[in-house]
């Protein structure tokens, strides 16, 4: 069982401090189940590698504290050289320290965003590549994976189960293994030892800072805790509320549905629209994403407006992407049309690699749904990772709202809504944004615009130098 892990970060052996295992000389440990060994294949300054192998005794494993509901076919099966849950063993007990974030040589280094590769043999993927990627991506891992042969010694007995997988991202070298740690048995979808309640807390510590936003966090928790609900549920209760809790079913059909039906006389989902448009046309974009796109009422206007030759609606709701779909009759438009639009499931408070190099990104009525940590994620992966030439947000002016009829003082125009902003706040956040990721700023009004009270809309207009 074997994972390297290499960077090029420059000085490159400095990946030594962050492991806390000396470059220079081999380091073996006894764990449970057999040994592991760290060395270096490779350790230059510019490119330095560091392997953890593995190497499982499979009459230990059954015999050791691990065996509980062990089986004779232990002796036998894969769990000797696949990656699995016994690899997150390893990683917790040999990089302890670098899993706590901790780096006692260079204690700045930690917190470092340096280009790391994983690469896993014999990684078992349970749910094929799909499910591998869907793990993977949302983190901002570029996947490589190929299949390995059953036997290398035939290969006309055709392909194996096995994956030799490559991960590539720009992190901090805790949050690779935090998701090493959880994502690799959760491909493997089995465990060397009996499930508790401590797996509940050991998923929940890993998962911290990613789990809760994760698109497949619901599989996650269900394949690490071995299927078992009672602790599934458990799991998914202490997960932070995440703002990505789908629409209902009858706030799905019609998003104008979901505003109070004092902004309807005003139309003015189709004001807002028309102006995001405008901005999108205005700044000459072709290919534009659209950023929490629901159920497609401005990737319809898109698709109708050949400027625009590639559209990407992005929504972290399967529902909402469905009707989307079904309402663009994306099954039935003619090849030249079809072949603009495409419709991504993903969440936006994950870097993700598939929305860099647009020209454009709309972001309506969406950043007001998310928890302030969320949002600040959500700015990295738009403006930082993603970076579109131009950002289009628009935002409900909270002002506005003693002008609707049947509002409660307070009270915000949606029941998902986490805030609803003042001019003032608005154009605070938005120039703190602009500052932070070096954008131009514009904010323009949309609806009628009240003297006092300002228009019902907001919009902030960024755009790269
Ligand atoms: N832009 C649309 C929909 C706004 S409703 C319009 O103006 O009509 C907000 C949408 O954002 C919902 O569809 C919701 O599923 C989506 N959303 C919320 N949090 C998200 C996240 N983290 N990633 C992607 N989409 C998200």
């Amino acid at each position: 069982m074997l994972l390297t892990i290499s960077t090029t970060y420059a000085p490159a052996t400095d990946l030594g401090f962050l492991l806390h295992k000396n470059p220079a000389r081999m380091h073996s440990f006894d764990l449970s189940f057999g040994k592991a060994h760290v060395f270096y294949p490779r350790a230059e300054s510019s490119h330095c590698t560091a392997a953890l192998l593995l190497d499982v005794d499979p009459v230990q494993l059954v015999r050791g504290k691990h065996g509980v509901g062990f089986t004779l076919d232990q002796y036998v099966n894969d769990r000797p050289y696949v990656a699995s849950s016994l690899m997150s063993v390893a990683i917790s007990q040999v990089f302890g320290t670098a899993l706590s974030g901790r780096c006692k040589g260079k204690p700045e280094l930690a917190e470092l965003r340096i280009p790391l590769v994983a690469r896993l043999a014999a990684l078992p993927c349970r749910g094929g590549e799909a499910l591998l990627r869907q793990l993977f991506e949302p983190l901002g891992y570029s996947v490589t994976a190929t299949r390995e042969p059953l036997d290398p010694r035939f290969p006309e007995w055709g392909e194996g189960p096995y994956y030799t997988v490559e991960l590539a991202a720009t992190l901090r070298l805790r949050d690779l293994l935090d998701h090493l740690y959880v994502l690799v048995p959760v491909l493997d979808d089995d465990k060397h030892y009996y499930i508790g309640e401590a797996e509940v807390e050991k998923l929940l510590k890993h998962g911290e800072a990613w789990l809760a936003g994760h698109p497949q966090r619901e599989a996650i928790v269900r394949r690490y805790l071995g299927y078992r609900s009672a602790l599934t549920r458990q799991a998914l209760a202490r997960l932070p509320q995440d703002e990505a809790a789908a629409p209902d079913e009858d706030e799905i059909e019609d998003k104008t549905a979901a505003e109070l039906p004092a902004e309807k006389p005003l139309r003015l989902n189709d004001q807002r629209l028309d102006a995001v448009v405008g901005e999108l046309k205005a700044c000459g974009a072709g290919r534009v994403l659209d950023l929490g796109c629901s159920t497609g009422n401005l990737l319809r206007r898109l698709l109708d407006d050949g400027q625009f030759t590639e559209i990407v609606g992005v929504d972290v709701s399967h529902q909402a992407l469905d009707v989307a779909a079904r309402r663009l009759h994306l099954d039935r438009l003619p090849p030249t049309k079809a072949n603009r639009i495409k419709l991504l499931h993903g969440s936006l408070t994950y870097r993700d690699r598939r929305l860099a190099g647009y020209d454009a990104a709309a972001i309506v009525e969406v950043i007001e749904h998310l928890d302030p940590p969320r949002l600040a994620a959500l700015e990295r992966a738009v403006f930082e990772a993603a970076r579109p030439k131009t950002v289009v947000v628009t935002t409900p002016n909270r002002e506005y709202n003693t002008l609707f009829a049947g509002m409660q003082p307070g009270q915000l125009r949606h029941r998902d809504h986490r805030f609803e902003w003042t001019r003032d706040e608005f154009r605070n956040w938005a120039t703190r944004v602009a500052e932070r990721f070096g954008y131009q700023l514009r904010l323009a009004p949309i609806g009628p615009e009240d003297a006092t009270h300002g228009a019902p809309t907001q919009m902030a207009v960024f755009q790269l130098g």
